[in-house]
Formats: structure tokens, sequence, C-alpha cells
């Protein structure tokens, strides 16, 4: 019988839960709120839960083990988890371990953007390719990334690889959530596009069509909003997606002089308007990088969608099952 893996990826909004085969396909799959701020015995319950359920739904699948991916460092020996930003309560708690407890399986947790990227190099955009060395990163509410070398993902020695949108780009720029200025993630996710047109807007000097979009409630701007009005020609928003997506480029070549990938794949819900971004990127990767590297390294969209993590998480842990 086919081995299939009970994979999780715990998001900052979702948990999905899914049976994946050895071709990475997702089968069974459901989702739940995390709810993260609930606390951990709360989310814990109904994680537990779900699991059960989708076991029960798969009684004529062979499940073999349990791959979980999630945001923030984890010691991938003992699945200890250090302060996982979406999930408060959690720092110095092993998921492994508990899950292990109740299902008697082998549970293998790892960081969701490695994870991520190993899923693209394998079954999405890097599948059928000689690539080595893959680059992913998801642009959504924050920035995360995650690294494919020589074929094996780079969880980094204490699970911190990656984390490339902390990575600082503007000296004294806009405050970031881990406490530092100008990271990458202050100035080019959807929570940095948002934040800009809400700003210019309320200044008043430069009108657009988002004020009428959002029926004047600026704070409902998100950088879906930005977006939409980018591609109707709205200049402010042109000019705020090309300035975040120059900010992004810089990350880039940033992360191409450093490492010299193959590919860099782009995920997150802001990967929706790559499109968009694309012009005003790649004239920073050609500035930065391509003129004396010779070629410009291959940027382009998730195949994987939301479902890269879970698809991820399942090659993880069957990895690790089968080299033991
Ligand atoms: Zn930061």
């Amino acid at each position: 019988m086919e081995p299939h893996i009970l994979a999780v990826d715990i998001g900052g909004t979702n948990t999905i839960i899914g049976v994946v085969n050895q071709q990475g396909n997702v089968k069974n799959r459901l989702s739940i709120l995390t709810n993260g701020q609930e606390g951990r015995t709360s989310l814990l319950d109904r994680l537990i839960r779900a699991i059960q359920k989708t076991i029960y739904l798969s009684t004529d699948l062979h499940i073999v083990g349990i791959g979980v991916g999630m945001a923030g460092p984890t010691d991938l020996s003992t699945g200890v988890m250090h302060n996982p930003p979406h999930l408060p309560g959690w720092n110095n708690f092993s998921l492994k371990e508990s899950l292990e407890n109740h299902f008697s399986l082998s549970v293998f947790v790892g960081n969701d953007a490695t994870l991520s990227a190993l899923a693209e190099y394998k079954f999405g955009a890097g599948a059928g390719n000689s690539y080595k060395d893959l680059v992913y990163i998801t642009v959504s509410t924050g920035i995360g990334g995650g690294l494919v070398i020589n074929g094996i993902p780079h969880f980094g020695s204490r699970g911190y690889s990656g984390e490339i949108g902390h990575m600082a780009i503007v000296p004294r720029g806009p405050r970031c959530d881990c406490g530092g200025n100008g990271c990458l993630e202050s100035v080019a996710s959807g929570t940095a596009i948002a934040r800009d047109a809400r700003d210019i807007l309320s200044s008043g000097v430069k009108d657009s069509i988002m004020r009428q979009d959002v029926g004047g409630y600026l704070n409902r701007i998100t950088s879906l909003v930005v977006a939409n009005a980018a591609r109707q020609k709205d200049q402010v928003a042109v000019e705020i997606i090309e300035k975040a997506a120059r900010y992004l480029g810089i990350g880039l070549a940033n992360i191409i002089v450093a490492l010299d990938p193959d590919i860099i794949v782009i995920g997150g819900g802001v990967s929706n308007s790559l499109d968009l971004m694309m012009p005003s990127l790649t004239r920073e990767l050609d500035k930065r990088s391509t003129k004396w590297l010779g070629s410009r390294t291959q940027v382009i969209k998730s195949y994987l969608g939301d479902d890269a993590a879970v698809i991820g998480a399942a090659c993880f842990a069957s990895s690790s099952l089968y080299s033991k």
C-alpha cells in the first residue's frame, strides 16, 4: 500500500490538515481557524480533533507519519518551538511530543517557509528541472522565506534560516514587528503597502479611487485594494506598488548575491500582484545583481499556493522517516 503522510500547516489565520501521497497530492483536506490568541490548549484540542477526523476519513489510506509546518524556529530533533509569532503561549512547547503521545505516529515539525521551499522544489515551480538551489519567499501580512540548498531544506543552526523579512533594507525606515527599523517586511509586505496607502490618503495631499473603493473608510484599505486600483492605473496606487516592488527587488538582489540560487519562488497573497511588481522589481535585480552575474535569476510565482507548506511538511516527514 502506498505510504501517505498526515500533514498540517499551522498558519497565522488558518490551519490546514490533509493527507499527502508520495507525488505531493493532498487528499481529505480540511481547514480550521487557527485563533492562536485563544491559547495553546484550545488550538491543541481543536487540532487533535481535526487530525482524528482526517484519520477517520482516510481509513483506506496507509498513514505512516505526521508532518507539521509552522511559523517560527523549531528544534528539529525535539520539536521544541521558540517564540512562534502567531502562537502566544507555545514558547518552549513541543508539539512533536504532544502529537506523538496522541497518535502513536512519528511527528516531524519544521519552519513553514522552509517546508514550502521544499515543496516548490520537489512538486512546484522547481519540479522537473535540474535545479540545486531554490529560495521561497512568502509576501503577505509579513514576509518569510525558506531555502533549499543542494536539494535539501536548509533550516539553519537554530531554525532561523530564511527569515529574510527582517533583512535590513532602509536604515531608520518604518518600525517592524521584530523591534527593528526598515526591515524588508516593514517596506514591502501587504501590511506595508496598505499602510502607505492609508498614510498618503489621510494626509489629503493626493487623491485616489481607493478612497471611494473603501467608502471613505481608510482603515479598510488592504494591499488587495491597492493592487486593484493600480490595475485601473490609479497613480497613487501604482506608485505605492512600484515602491514596494523596488524594495522587494533590493531584498532579492541581496539574496542572489549571497546565495546565487537557480530560482526564487514568490508565494503569499501579494504574489497575486507580482505581474504589477515585476517591471520595478527586475529593474532593481538588473541594477544590483544581473549586471555582474551575467544573467538574471528567475523569479516566478508559487505553483502550489496555499498548499505549499502542507505538501512540504509531508515531504519532510517522509524523507525523515525513510532516512532513519
Ligand atoms: Zn523586522
